[in-house]
């Protein structure tokens, strides 16, 4: 049996918005029969995408990640409604039957990852059905996938097998497991979002004080003492070592440069950091 899955490149993903819109254009005002009552016009949005800021000074990145309905695996939101109120498909897509799930505010808090909004003008719990209608219709991927102008957004419908194949050759990874709950919608890159990186930029102070950026220097970064990695500086001078574990870490930076010498720096890692210059001497 093949299953819906929805698979997310953060490095592809520009904040375009054009999923939020196009999913917005589908359900706002429209029913859908057995999937879904009317969107309302106002309130949150059954696709969202967050914004994560990393770095400082001349150093940052930002990483847009949108979020939506996991259609988990062992759903909290299905195991509260109890009564089929909702339910998990064969295909995967976790519906809010609209009918059924009437006047149950409750559900709203089922949902650990916050995905499920009262509608308060159809008195109903609402989520992002996978565009399931759609689909059920003929379509070959919801709206939002359609949308997307990068091919970020992927939906994919596959045996277990092969989604664990392409999870283990993309490392595509989940948010956080939160209870038993099993999301399918999947992230690559997700590390540019998670992950930590500490960078700098090599320079030396020329003998009548000009600052000069230096490429090809060795650096070193040692965590804890031990080393995690090296390279060399880019052509303007900077090096960044990305994909570090989010975890506070004593840090130490060595530089070497055969021509003009050396230079170290150390401290305690919190948080994505760009350590400015660091001259050599
Ligand atoms: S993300 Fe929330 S609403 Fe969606 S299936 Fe999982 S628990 Fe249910
Ligand atoms: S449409 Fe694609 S690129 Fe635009 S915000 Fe959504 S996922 Fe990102």
């Amino acid at each position: 049996m093949k299953k819906w899955a929805l698979i997310v490149d953060i490095a592809r993903c520009t904040n375009c918005q054009n999923c939020v819109l196009a999913t917005q254009d589908e359900h706002v005002g429209n029913e859908h029969p057995g999937y879904s009552a009317p969107m309302p016009d106002e309130g949150a949005p059954w696709i969202t995408v967050e914004k994560r800021t990393r770095g400082n000074g001349s150093m940052v990145d930002v990483a847009y990640v949108p979020k939506t309905c996991n259609q988990c695996d062992n759903a909290p939101c299905v195991r509260a409604a109890g009564d089929g109120a909702i339910y998990q498909r064969r295909d995967g897509i976790v519906i809010i039957d609209p009918v059924k799930s009437r006047g149950r505010r409750d559900l709203v808090d089922s949902c650990p990852y916050g995905a499920i909004n009262w509608n308060e003008q159809a008195g109903v719990p609402q989520k992002w059905s996978f565009d399931a209608h759609l689909l059920d219709a003929g379509w070959s991927a919801p709206r939002c996938v359609q949308a997307c102008p990068t091919g970020a957004m992927q939906s994919e419908l596959m045996a277990e097998g092969d989604l664990k194949r392409l999870q283990d050759e993309l490392r595509l990874e989940t948010l956080e497991p939160i209870g038993p709950a099993v999301p399918r919608l999947l992230y690559r890159n997700m590390r540019r979002a998670t992950h930590w990186f500490l960078g700098g930029t090599i320079v030396r102070v020329s003998q009548h004080g000009g600052v000069e950026n230096i490429p090809g220097a060795g650096v070193e970064l040692l965590l804890d003492g031990e080393h995690a990695a090296s390279c060399l500086s880019g052509p303007f001078g900077d090096f960044k070592f990305d994909d570090l574990r989010p975890q506070p870490v004593r840090w130490e930076v060595r530089v070497r440069h055969t021509e003009y010498g050396e230079a170290l720096r150390e401290g305690m890692l919190n948080a994505s950091l760009y350590l400015g210059e660091l001259p050599l001497s």
